[in-house]
């Protein structure tokens, strides 16, 4: 059942609210850009007031509360996959978005959903400078810095995983088009 509004959308024109059992879909889909809250605490009741206030769409895996928010006329996709790639093209789908480009730039907190200041090494301070281990700080030139959370983020190791991620999703979006 598609409950979002099948009208063309631009990438990172939605906002999102993972429910509590989607912290690692919610961590990814920060990183792709995407606007997602998410609480491991926090009551349906809340969620749905929150989706219908912040204008989010639910991501949940959760039959009963996809059937209220329905109820309520509020977006949301029902997850039946456990992978985040699958889910991951279930939500693009749903919501038709067909693209979803790899731009670190545009990456989110992973932890906090904050958008993160791209710096550059020459901008880094002593004290974000002790946040980064040594050799990152001289392999990379680059850097995410999370103004609420104080953490740092660099293109590091799941560099590789994350551009497989966009391009396999991207190839499901493709066949679905
Ligand atoms: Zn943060």
């Amino acid at each position: 059942m598609k409950s979002v509004e099948a009208k063309p959308q631009q990438y990172r024109s939605l906002a999102f609210f993972a429910d509590s059992m989607h912290g690692g879909l919610a961590r990814k889909l920060r990183i792709f850009g995407m606007d997602t809250a998410y609480s491991s605490s926090i009551t349906d009741d809340l969620i749905l007031r929150e989706c219908r206030d912040q204008r989010r769409i639910l991501l949940t895996s959760d039959k009963d509360l996809f059937k209220r928010s329905l109820n309520k006329r509020i977006g949301s996709v029902l997850l039946q996959d456990h992978s985040d790639k699958e889910n991951m093209v279930k939500i693009f789908g749903e919501c038709n978005i067909r693209y979803l480009p790899y731009d670190p730039a545009s990456a989110r907190c992973p932890t906090c959903n904050l958008e993160l200041e791209k710096k550059e090494r020459r901008e880094i301070n002593d004290e974000l400078r002790n946040l980064i281990p040594p050799k990152s700080y001289l392999v990379y030139s680059i850097f995410y810095l999370c103004h609420r959370c104080r953490k740092i983020y660099w293109e590091g190791s799941h560099k590789a995983a994350l551009v497989s991620l966009a391009e396999s999703v991207n190839h499901e979006l493709c066949r679905i088009s």
